[in-house]
Formats: C-alpha cells, sequence, structure tokens
C-alpha cells in the first residue's frame, strides 16, 4: 500500500496517528520556513505543514506526492469550518515526489473563469481535478448505480445490443463504420436500441433495461452531443400507465437518494393543451405567464396583421416600464427566430393600453386588457399567424419573459408527462413524418383511421418534461406487422425499401410478438439537472467540443490512404 488513509477522511479524532497520504499538491502557501500544502485526493484536501525548507521549495501546484507525518489538532484559531479537515493538519515528517507537473494550462480551481472549453477539453484529466468536475463524475456514477437498484429490484434484465448494426431512425443521421472483410459494405452505429429492445420482447424476456449509449449524426445545436447515454427500457403485457409508473420509481429514488428530494405527483397534460397553454411540447411549469388566445376575440378585426390563422397574447408583467430600445430589441429578438415580429401593447398605470392598439378599433383595444388579464404596468405581446408558429413563438417569448423578469423558481423541480401527442407530423416535402419514430403505435381509437386521418390521430406516446427539458419518451408500440407495414407506406415508404430496411423486425412480429411499450431517459441531460450544469458537456467524462472534435485526442482525424483502401471504403457493394 502506498497510503494508509485518504486525505479527505482524516478527522480530530486522527489526531495523534501517523498517515501515510498520497495525493497532489492543490495550493502551496509559504510562511517564512514553513510551508502548508493543501493535499487533495479523490477524497477531498487535507493541509499538510512541511517545515523542512530545502522540501518544501521544489513543491510546485499538481506534482503528485506521497507524505507521511501526523495528524495533529490545528492550533487554536486556525480550524477551517469550511473544509471537512479544517480541524486537523499533518505535521510531514517524510514527502516523497511521486511525479512532477509542468507549468499548468490553467489552474486547478472551481472558478476555471475564462478557461476555454478547447482548453478545458484538451487538458480534461487536468479539468477532472477541479473538484466540481470531480462531484460530477461521482453523481454521475451514483445516478447510474441508483438506476440499475431500481432496475434489478423491479425484474428488469440487463442486456446488451449490439453498436455496430444496421440503421435505427431517430430522425437523424446515422454514423457509418466501413467493413474491411467486406469493401463496400457498412455498419451503422445505433441511433437508439429501439429494434434490438423490441426483438428482446419478441424473444420473451418480457423486461429489458440497458444504459445504452447513442450515436446520432445530427447539424451541431447548442449542447447536443453525437454519441450520448441513455437509460432504454422496454417491457412486454404493459400499458402506458406501467410504463410511466416504472420510470416514476427511477425518478424518485434518484431525487431521493442523490438529492434527498421528495418528487411529489406527477400530472400529464395533453400535448394539444400544452402547445395551446404553453407554446411548447416541453412546457417550464416553474411559473405562470400563460399564453392567451385572442383568435375568436379578433375574429371581425379590420387589422390586417390580426386577419390570421391564430392570434394569441403573452403578458410580461411590469413590461410596460421597458424603454423604447427595449421593446424594439423584441423585434430583433423575434426575427431572430425567424419571425415577422412580434406586436406589443404597453398597458399605462390607468390600465389604457398604447402601442400597436393604435391600428385596432375602440373595442378592441378596450376589451384588450381585460381579455388577457394585464394589469397597470404590463407589456402584452401579440403573435398573429399560423397557429404552431405563432404558438411557438409566444411560447419562446413567454420563457424570455420569464428569465428576463427572474419569474422561474429554480430551487423547484416540475415534472409533467405529456401524452397524447400527435402520431405524425409534416414533413418539408408535402408528405407526413412520424412524430415519435416509426414504430409508435397509434392510441386504440386510431388503429383504423391514423392512414386516412393523420391529422387527428393521436399516438399511444408519452413524453417525461423536467423543469421545460425533455428528459425522456417512449410509447406503447405497434405489434402487428399489418400495422407496422401500413406506418411505413404512409410515410413514403416503399414496399422494397420497408422490406430492405426493417424486413426482420416485420419478420419477427410474424411469431406471436406481444404487446409491449418502453422508454428511454437521457442520462446526461438528467445529470446535468442533478447537478446544476450548465452544459451536459460537464457531466460526461470526455465530451466532444460543441462542433464535434474532441480536443484532446484530435479526434476525428484523418485516415491513411493505407487505411481508406484496407476499409474497402471505396469500393463499390460487391
Ligand atoms: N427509442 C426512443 C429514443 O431513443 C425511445 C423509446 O421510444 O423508447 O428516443
Amino acid at each position: 500500500m502506498i497510503r494508509t488513509h485518504r486525505a479527505g477522511a482524516l478527522r480530530a479524532a486522527d489526531a495523534g496517528s501517523t498517515v501515510v497520504l498520497a495525493g497532489w499538491v492543490a495550493h502551496r502557501r509559504d510562511h517564512g520556513g514553513v510551508a502548508f500544502l493543501d493535499l487533495r485526493d479523490a477524497s477531498g484536501l487535507a493541509q499538510v505543514v512541511v517545515r523542512d525548507e530545502a522540501v518544501a521549495h521544489g513543491l510546485r501546484n499538481e506534482y503528485c506526492l506521497r507524505v507521511t507525518g501526523r495528524v495533529q489538532v490545528r492550533p487554536e484559531g486556525n480550524a477551517n469550518p469550511n473544509l471537512a479537515t479544517g480541524e486537523i493538519e499533518v505535521i510531514a515528517t517524510e514527502v516523497v515526489v511521486l511525479s512532477e507537473a509542468g507549468p499548468l494550462p490553467f489552474p486547478i480551481d472551481d472558478h476555471g473563469a475564462g478557461v476555454s472549453e478547447e482548453a478545458r477539453l484538451k487538458y480534461r484529466y487536468l479539468d477532472l481535478r477541479r473538484t466540481k468536475m470531480a462531484e460530477n463524475m461521482r453523481l454521475r456514477s451514483r445516478v447510474t448505480h441508483v438506476i440499475r437498484e431500481v432496475m434489478e429490484s423491479e425484474d428488469f434484465l440487463d442486456v446488451e445490443t449490439p453498436y455496430l448494426t444496421r440503421s435505427t431512425p431517430e430522425g437523424a443521421r446515422d454514423f457509418l463504420v466501413p467493413v474491411r472483410l467486406q469493401p463496400g459494405h457498412w455498419y451503422a452505429l445505433p441511433q437508439s436500441p429501439q429494434l434490438f429492445k423490441q426483438l428482446l420482447m419478441v424473444a420473451g424476456l418480457e423486461r429489458y433495461y440497458q444504459i445504452a449509449r447513442c450515436f446520432r449524426d445530427e447539424d451541431f445545436r447548442a449542447d447536443r452531443q453525437p454519441e450520448f447515454t441513455q437509460l432504454d427500457v422496454e417491457m412486454s403485457f404493459c400499458t402506458q400507465a406501467d410504463v410511466r409508473a416504472v420510470t416514476e420509481k427511477v425518478l424518485r429514488a434518484v431525487w431521493s437518494r442523490v438529492l434527498g428530494y421528495r418528487i411529489g405527483e406527477i400530472p400529464q397534460m395533453a400535448w394539444h393543451e400544452a402547445e395551446r397553454r404553453f407554446g411548447s411540447d416541453k412546457p417550464d411549469l416553474r411559473f405562470g405567464c400563460e399564453l392567451v388566445d385572442l383568435t375568436s376575440y379578433f375574429a371581425d378585426t379590420e387589422f390586417r396583421v390580426f386577419q390570421a390563422e391564430h392570434v394569441g397574447a403573452v403578458v410580461m408583467p411590469g413590461g410596460a416600464a421597458q424603454t423604447r430600445r427595449e421593446l424594439d430589441n423584441w423585434q430583433d429578438w423575434a426575427k431572430s427566430r425567424g419571425a415577422m415580429g412580434l406586436a406589443y401593447v404597453t398597458v399605462g398605470q390607468d390600465g389604457t393600453p398604447a402601442g400597436v392598439a393604435k391600428n385596432l378599433s375602440e373595442a378592441e383595444s378596450g376589451g384588450l386588457v381585460a381579455a388577457v388579464g394585464a394589469q397597470p404596468g404590463d407589456c402584452i405581446f401579440l403573435g398573429a399567424g399560423e397557429r404552431t408558429a405563432t404558438l411557438q413563438l409566444l411560447g419562446a417569448a413567454r420563457l424570455e419573459i420569464g428569465r428576463r423578469c427572474a419569474l422561474i423558481d429554480t430551487s423547484r423541480w416540475e415534472f409533467v408527462w405529456i401524452v397524447d401527442a400527435p402520431m405524425f407530423e409534416r414533413t418539408g416535402h408535402g408528405g407526413w413524418g412520424p412524430v415519435h419514430h416509426p414504430f409508435t403505435s397509434p392510441t386504440p381509437e386510431y388503429v383504423d383511421t391514423f392512414d386516412t386521418d393523420p391529422e387527428h390521430a393521436l399516438s399511444d406516446a408519452y413524453d417525461i418534461v423536467l423543469n421545460g427539458t425533455e428528459i425522456g419518451g417512449g410509447s406503447i408500440r405497434i405489434h402487428r406487422s399489418d400495422v407496422q407495414s401500413r406506418v411505413f407506406e404512409f410515410i413514403g415508404l416503399t414496399k422494397d425499401q420497408a422490406e430492405d430496411q426493417f424486413g426482420f423486425l416485420l419478420e419477427a412480429f410474424a411469431f406471436g410478438p406481444p404487446p409491449h411499450g418502453g422508454i428511454a431517459l437521457g442520462l446526461d441531460r438528467l445529470c446535468a439537472l442533478l447537478a446544476g450544469a450548465d452544459s451536459i458537456r460537464d457531466v460526461i467524462a470526455f465530451p466532444k467540443t460543441a462542433s464535434g472534435g474532441d480536443p484532446l485526442t484530435g479526434a476525428p482525424s484523418p485516415i491513411t490512404p493505407a487505411q481508406r483502401k484496407e476499409a474497402g471504403i471505396d469500393a463499390p457493394p460487391a
């Protein structure tokens, strides 16, 4: 054993014992012949006193040391109440340098101010030495531990599914892997284990889970990673309520054991209601400011802009106090989101409206303040146009109002299930695509009509949303091959394409498939929320940058012509 004790575990009760510690110099202070080192290991910090100047002199930050010494209670008045080991110090009798550290690319402290993401990722092993980052790694490990305990106790089987496989459509592009032994043939990395977990249900395993890596080659968006982790779950002979109950069990256990927080009852909200009230399928329920539908209020308006499919409003409390410039900035904000603009009406202290109000009839402006429930001093933002786009714009304005007016109570955890989502949405090409994925079942009422009345068909799907972030989603699956074939056909796959891509699934459904359903929870996002991290990168040990690169290893990197040839990349399919 190199050491006898862990630095962060020492307490006053250890006073008098001789200990051997090993760790890194977090900090060194010289005090006329005496040096104080903060020695850090994975358990925390302890203060080491080095009295031999010759020894202390050579020690630099992040040197890796072994220190032998005697624990003593710190002299009166020198205790540090902010440190778990703050009552003691270790008087060194021997210091061995296990390895030296060169000049550091950035200081290893928790401020991290001014350190670029690029530098943090290039020297990730140093970044992870920071207390907060190390805590995030521990939190993540605790979360997966609790998840496994719950799933095992509920009789779920942990099954690994392949990473080298065929495409699984989740709406993104595949990462492709050439196959040397079959030039011209490629594996796809799975976008999710979706098809395999369904096959495990056909196989009769009944309850499956996996903490699975997924790969999606998507355009770069803030806080997306090309590979990410999800808790993937599938069960047979279940209803939505069964899947939701298991999911809630996991969430309750994680929140209670990681944060000591008791999650209350989790409400359900229909997708259309979420869209109508919050302009979003992932509503943040930590604050009000719900959207107001003014379409019928303006049904007979002369004002051209409001002669639209949808007219709606959202109220900014106290928003009338904004400067002209601030109000105009909202126009730029709306335009940056691709909207035409955002009209506004300010409400004077006497309750009378000003702003766009001059374009409205007397009756329209007279009743507006009451119609939206605004107070004197508020600002009413109005949007008009195509329904979905207008609701989304107002929903985004609502979030912006929540942030700017500090209306969001960040100490709250507001979970909500979003149910009854539409099964299909229009694609850019005039066709229809699945809102979830093509294996999602319609609700029983729409099994016969989803392809003749796609506008109204609802899916037997459920998303779990926390504080305005979607943390998971799943569905009851189609388990009849005729229904599955109709969905493929409806979303525009020819018979041959369906057969080529999913023939194995349709074939499996010919052998007594059980009704089944499941869910996946995004583990990275979940951990980021639990850790209070701004980015999922802070809870992933070795993430990619926002542009998909890894500054540490230099991946992705070019390959040599020889590798290219060997991998058969340019070979035509046999
Ligand atoms: N496969 C889905 C996903 O990865 C989740 C599910 O339907 O279980 O988003």
